[in-house]
């Protein structure tokens, strides 16, 4: 075809220029489109925005036959295949939104030599008919895109990505590069051994993306939280505010509409049209706000989201940094925002514990909650610690809540060993279940209805923490639910000791706990957190 044999002409910088119409390439592409070209297999880890589709979209130009990709992105294929086209790149796609006759007319491109780039769902594969079909045309490389999704260690795991594997069988020759924003260290290692990509190269992009500024904030009002970010910061900017329930997207929707915002809300349980709709309004228009569970965005190209706001907190560090790397995409300074509090502790440990799957799943699932927390609860710089997750090191950021603001730590012996003996006295009571409520309302000596149904202002605990605040004491019951020296269980969320409670009850183990900023600490009432 006409692209096809202006691409081997013209080599990769060429079609850079002609096909795609960009000046020049950006960090590694030029070095892994001319490893792949040269039919050397890859695993590329770039961070979301960073440019991973031109590094197989090239060498297929360049390269002679049809590049196939796989991704599990069944709902964005239509939309990249006709941006492709668009620029007159030969695309197609077999999936299972497709009838009879569409996929026909693909098979019988693909067959005729006719398509640059074929995407395939990973399912597709499966299907020995799709595999001999492969086997009659020609193909010059496989993009394995998502390729965390084969990672059973990781939170994206996809059955069907671990077939993948029978690729390298049934084509030795043709090279594999395969593509993630997503890689801690271990992630990558399983990548890299269940793709058996033992001898591929690997190009790993620095994770780090400036121009976003991480926060994290206790959770107080989280909708008001969210309101004031918006009226001070991001006034009519476009955004993307991610709950993690559905009646939660539904709600913040609603919220912010009734207070001005032009806020669309996104989740599974909607009309698949009305998703769709939203979708496309988001992309299209500008200044909008996606409130959304996390079923939205993966693979959005919007350069100009200037915020992503998380109200509950994320099941893992590799699901933060995803999510909150669809900010900024074209580089200018952006917010990633989240708000998290006692009450998402709580949740994620209790989704843990109902969880299906084996023991060592659930440990899996604990890990990656722990680290999400420890990034929650840190006193350094958040970009360090990101980073770090990854396995970059880096130096203090300047651009983000703890280096702008650093936060104080103090010593919480004390308060901790207050908390945990009421958690103690109440565990004596027969029968009773209680939670952080009624534990704090004895603490501060409130004579609620509930406390003197119980005689717990006869407790010697009773009102020895009238030294701090309400929410004071709920960062602190937080803090020590994050650090597993509390724990919670039951229906009710009721509070029970840990085996390192002890430890800090008989004061051979001290806390130090992270200052909350004033105003939060101030804040009398802690509403839903
Ligand atoms: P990723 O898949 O890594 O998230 P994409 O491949 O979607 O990133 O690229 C992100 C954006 O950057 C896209 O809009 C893409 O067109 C653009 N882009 C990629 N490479 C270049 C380049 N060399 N010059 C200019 N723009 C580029
Ligand atoms: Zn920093």
């Amino acid at each position: 075809g006409r692209v096809a044999a202006e691409a081997a002409r013209g080599g990769a910088l060429d079609v850079l220029h002609r096909v795609f119409g960009y000046d020049a390439f950006r960090g590694s592409q030029q070095e892994i489109i001319d490893h792949v070209v040269g039919g050397g297999d890859a695993l590329v880890l770039m961070p979301t925005g960073g440019g991973k589709s031109l590094c197989y979209q090239i060498p297929a130009l360049v390269r002679r036959g049809t590049g196939v990709v796989v991704s599990p992105l069944i709902a964005l294929m239509q939309d990249q295949v006709d941006a492709l086209r668009a620029l007159g790149v030969r695309a197609g796609f077999l999936n299972s939104t497709q009838d009879l006759d569409e996929r026909r007319l693909v098979e019988a491109e693909f067959l005729a030599g006719e398509l640059d780039l074929l995407y395939l769902a990973p399912e597709r594969l499966r299907v020995e008919s799709t595999v001999r079909l492969l086997e009659r045309g020609a193909i010059s490389l496989f993009a394995i895109d998502e390729a965390h999704c084969v990672a059973q260690w990781g939170h994206d795991f996809r059955p069907d990505y671990l077939a993948l594997s029978a690729l390298h069988e049934r084509w030795p020759d043709v090279p594999r590069v395969a593509l993630t924003a997503t890689a801690t260290e271990a992630t990558h290692a399983e990548i890299a051994s269940r793709l058996k990509l033992q001898d591929a190269r690997h190009f790993v992009a620095s994770f780090d993306r400036p121009n976003i500024q991480y926060r994290i904030a206790p959770k107080n009002e989280p909708r008001r939280q969210l309101l004031q970010l918006l009226r001070s910061e991001h006034e009519g900017d476009a955004g993307i505010v991610y709950c993690l329930s559905r009646s939660s997207v539904e709600k913040t929707a609603e919220f912010l509409v009734k207070n001005g915002v032009r806020a669309l809300p996104y989740h599974a349980g909607l009309d698949a049209r009305v998703r769709q709709e939203n979708q496309a309004r988001f992309l299209r228009e500008d200044g909008l706000v996606m409130v959304a569970t996390i079923a939205f965005g993966m693979g959005i190209d919007k350069p100009d989201v200037r915020f992503v706001a998380h109200l509950d907190l994320p099941k893992s560090v590799e699901g933060y940094y995803q999510e909150t790397g669809r900010a900024g995409r074209d580089g200018l300074p952006s917010t990633a925002w989240l708000a998290y509090g006692y009450q998402d502790v709580v949740q994620q440990r209790k989704m843990i514990d109902t969880s299906e799957g084996d023991a060592a799943h659930r440990r899996r699932l604990a890990e990656h909650v722990d680290a999400m927390l420890a990034l929650c609860e840190t006193v350094e710089c958040r970009r360090v610690r990101l980073l770090d997750y990854f396995g970059q090191k880096s130096e203090p950021c300047g651009n983000c809540d703890t280096c702008l603001s650093p936060p104080a730590s103090w010593d919480g012996t004390v308060p901790a060993q207050k908390l945990l003996s009421t958690v103690v006295r109440l565990k004596r009571e027969r029968n009773q279940k209680f939670g952080v409520g009624q534990a704090v309302d004895i603490l501060l000596g409130r004579k609620t209805a509930k406390v003197i149904q119980f005689d717990h202002d006869a407790l010697s605990v009773f009102g020895i923490g009238a030294d701090l605040t309400d929410a004071q004491w709920r960062s602190v019951a937080r803090q020590l639910l994050s650090q597993g020296l509390l724990a919670v269980e039951g229906e009710y969320s009721t509070l029970v000791l840990t085996p390192e409670s002890s430890e800090v009850l008989g004061g051979q183990r001290t806390v130090t706990l992270r200052k909350e900023p004033e105003r939060v600490a101030k804040a009398g009432r802690s509403g839903s957190s």
